[in-house]
């Protein structure tokens, strides 16, 4: 039977360790970079690394290629969780969350805003145009529009739809959809991959520059106004370029309750590999939370500056895709539970 230990072990692709390369010319050398390189959050995003690629092979830089790439899920109809056809809140309002960090600590993001399919550009502008890093609601759409931005439906017939059933059989209780969805989705093995597949991407540029961006629709039928960890830096995003990068998905009140993502790049100052510091950030929610860990997923992905990866999350059923000179790979993540 295969246990946790011998799942662990045999796994072809749970291991980042394969792009880690031993430099050969002597101890006192730095360490060869596998740059440049682009990672997300869940599987489907191999082609949102695909779009960030076009920048990062051609020698252009993080920032910009994170910003691309983000925008591929953003515009996709039928991904669920993220921009254009994300599931909306109980209320059937689609609102989104998305922030976008730099090399330099420069950040953007924008919380609660409606009718713009990409939030991540607007993030953007947040960062480049004004002396703030947060926009939300009414104003950030307000400087959107301002910007040249369109207002558009966001909520397709799909989402609608869905909605629309979610409401006959579900109680007004948003703190029950993690238990919901993961009876749903954890018996088919696809984890929460339709209701959790927020992209947080991270890229590391020929130049040795770390930049992340991350953007979501939330949690689906959310309470009106709620924000989760996505757009908050620390929480759903943290680059840190003397040390590394990180970001997550999963339930965003967990991360943001411990910083999640800069608790994974503290983890990685001290020394630890992006693998092992996402465990111990995972470990940390679960201890706060004790039996509670049971009925909730997070998930983290890490870069650091050599551009080892790494992932971990609470439960199975949690990928993410990379992208680098070697092609394209998709990863299981190891989990806890
Ligand atoms: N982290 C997101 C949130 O809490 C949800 C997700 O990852 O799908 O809003």
């Amino acid at each position: 039977m295969l246990n946790r230990r011998t799942f662990l072990q045999s796994s072809l692709f749970t291991s980042a360790s394969i792009f880690i390369k031993k430099t050969v010319i002597g101890a006192a050398s730095p360490k060869k970079r596998n740059k440049p390189l682009v990672i997300s959050t869940w599987e489907p995003n191999v082609t949102a690394n695909a779009e960030a690629w076009k920048i990062l092979g051609k020698g252009g830089k993080a920032i910009d290629a994170v910003e691309a790439g983000v925008q591929i899920p953003e515009a996709n109809p039928h991904d669920q969780s993220v921009g254009y056809g994300g599931l909306p809140d109980r209320d059937g309002k689609v609102t989104l969350d998305a922030c976008i960090m730099d090399e330099t600590g420069n950040c953007g993001g924008v919380v609660f805003l409606e009718y713009i399919v990409h939030p991540i550009k607007v993030a953007r502008l947040v960062m480049d145009k004004t002396p703030h890093v947060l926009l939300a609601g009414e104003g950030a759409l307000q400087f959107a529009l301002e910007n040249g931005f369109k207002k558009e439906n966001l909520l397709t017939p799909e989402s609608e739809k869905a909605w629309k059933d979610w409401l006959k059989t579900s109680k007004y209780d948003p703190m029950t959809i993690p238990k919901l969805l993961q009876e749903k989705d954890l018996k088919d093995g696809r984890g929460q991959q339709h209701n959790h597949d927020t992209i947080g991407m991270i890229a590391l540029d020929e130049a040795g520059n770390l930049s992340g961006a991350c953007t979501t629709s939330g949690m689906a039928y959310k309470m009106r106004g709620r924000v989760g960890d996505s757009p908050i830096i620390g929480a759903g995003l943290f680059v840190d370029n003397e040390v590394g990068a990180a970001t997550s998905t999963g339930v965003g009140e967990e991360v943001i309750r411990i910083c999640g993502s800069h608790t994974v790049v503290e983890y990685m100052r001290m020394g630890l590999s992006p693998d092992e510091a996402c465990k111990k950030t995972v470990e940390r929610i679960a201890k706060k939370r004790g039996d509670k860990a049971n009925d909730l997923q997070v998930g983290f992905i890490a870069v650091n500056t050599n551009g080892d990866i790494g992932g971990y999350a609470l439960q199975k059923g949690f990928t993410y895709a990379v992208q680098t000179t070697e092609g394209s790979k998709v990863y299981h993540s190891k989990s806890m539970f």
